[in-house]
């Protein structure tokens, strides 16, 4: 039964059991390296009825071609979809969904924790004990880290994840700036509401503002500047070398988007010359990062931490197969909800879709 067959690129747990109860036939990738574009397109070209994919598989015409007539949906594990052609998904008719939400608060928390690590040196301490070049305690001495009450934070891109870190940022007694697209100006009001409850109970704390700027405003004024922007044409190297000038010397760039969100080469360059303090990265732009990247310069050790595109990896996220905890379940859901409706105009029933107008 060829329209029952599902291909998934990667193993995403036992919320895939769902789709198996339902009496569809899974083909699951087994390696933990990704298909072949190849491979991908000879399981299109099978009939599978969906697709399920991750951030790792470019998702092109060809393949969108290859599933015109059979293919009924390509379901992603993940918010960002810059892997997939949705152009040429529309143009074949095919439904693509993804997993917004429920990675929300595992990514805006890790971006904090990254900010924090910056801030007060977390690696470089670590390291120092580790080592045993820990040899005295002394006010000053060997380092000190930068206190985050009293300053700047500058969030870019102020949709799902960015309320979020914003929202987490509030309860330390910063400003916040957001430079993005489409400004939820009730959302910024009630949050400089929150933070001006949050004075109350802290008095000895002066009012800490939240506004609405411009984005070279935003630069020239964080002392921490976090990026949410999704990856598309617009956002590509947003953060250039001329972006980079614009920010503070003693400031910090925290990435958790998508790497080209960044100019890595403006970056290495910025770092190396002291033109912001310091920055931690998420996300590359190839992944897993080469070794041959500049951004393994041991001489930037001390002031650019990097992860491995870790920001939604917690258990839950990643694999909670409810689908309103989990990426997996909410991936899983995706695909039943296009798979089984009843009647494909009735888009009420399938809120994962990304291109709506394929109905
Ligand atoms: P979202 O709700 O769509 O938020 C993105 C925000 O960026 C929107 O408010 C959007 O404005 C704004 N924006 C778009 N283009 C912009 C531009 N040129 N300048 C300024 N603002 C712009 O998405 P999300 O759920 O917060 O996710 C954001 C991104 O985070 C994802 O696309 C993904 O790439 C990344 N992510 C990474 C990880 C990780 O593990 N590191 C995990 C999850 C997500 P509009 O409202 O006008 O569109």
């Amino acid at each position: 039964m060829p329209e029952r067959r599902i291909f998934v690129t990667c193993d995403i747990g036992e919320a895939l059991q769902q789709l198996a109860d339902r009496g569809y036939w899974l083909q699951v990738h087994p390696q933990p390296e990704p298909p072949s574009h190849d491979r991908i397109l000879e399981a299109v070209r099978s009939g599978i009825a969906a697709l399920v994919t991750t951030i790792r598989d470019p998702i092109d015409s060809r393949i969108f071609e290859a599933g015109r007539g059979s293919l009924k949906v390509v379901s992603q594990y993940g918010v960002g979809y810059d892997n997939i052609d949705v152009k040429a998904a529309s143009r074949c008719r095919i439904p693509v969904t993804n997993t917004p939400d429920v990675l929300t608060d595992a990514t805006a928390e890790f971006a904090l924790f990254m900010l924090g690590d910056l801030a007060r040196k977390l690696y470089l301490s670590e390291r120092l004990v580790r080592e045993k070049r820990w040899t005295v305690w002394h006010p000053t001495l060997p380092f000190l880290g930068c206190e985050m009450a009293g300053k700047t934070v500058g969030v870019i891109g102020l949709g799902r994840i960015g309320k979020a870190f914003a929202l987490k940022c509030s309860g330390l007694g910063v400003d916040i700036l957001a430079h993005t697209r489409t400004p939820d100006r009730p959302f910024g009001e009630s949050l400089q509401k929150l933070m001006d409850a949050r004075q109350k109970l802290q008095s000895n704390r002066r009012r800490n503002r939240f506004r609405f700027v411009s984005l070279p405003e935003c630069l020239q004024q964080s002392d921490f500047v976090s990026l949410h922007v999704p990856l598309n044409a617009e956002t590509r190297h947003l953060i250039d070398s001329q972006a980079l000038a614009g920010m503070k010397p003693e400031a910090f760039l925290i990435n958790t988007s998508r790497g080209p969100v960044v100019d890595e080469s403006a970056l290495h360059q910025a770092l190396e010359q002291g033109v912001i303090a310091g920055a931690a990265l998420d996300v590359f732009e190839t992944e897993p990062l080469p070794d041959d990247s500049p951004l393994r310069d041991p001489d930037l050790e001390d002031r650019l931490r990097l992860y491995h595109h870790l920001g939604s990896g917690t258990v839950e996220t990643r694999l909670s197969p409810d689908p309103n905890i989990g990426m997996a379940g909410r991936c899983v859901q995706a695909a039943l909800d296009v798979l089984e409706a009843s009647d494909q105009a009735r888009l009420s029933q399938m809120p994962l879709v990304i291109n709506r107008e394929v109905f």
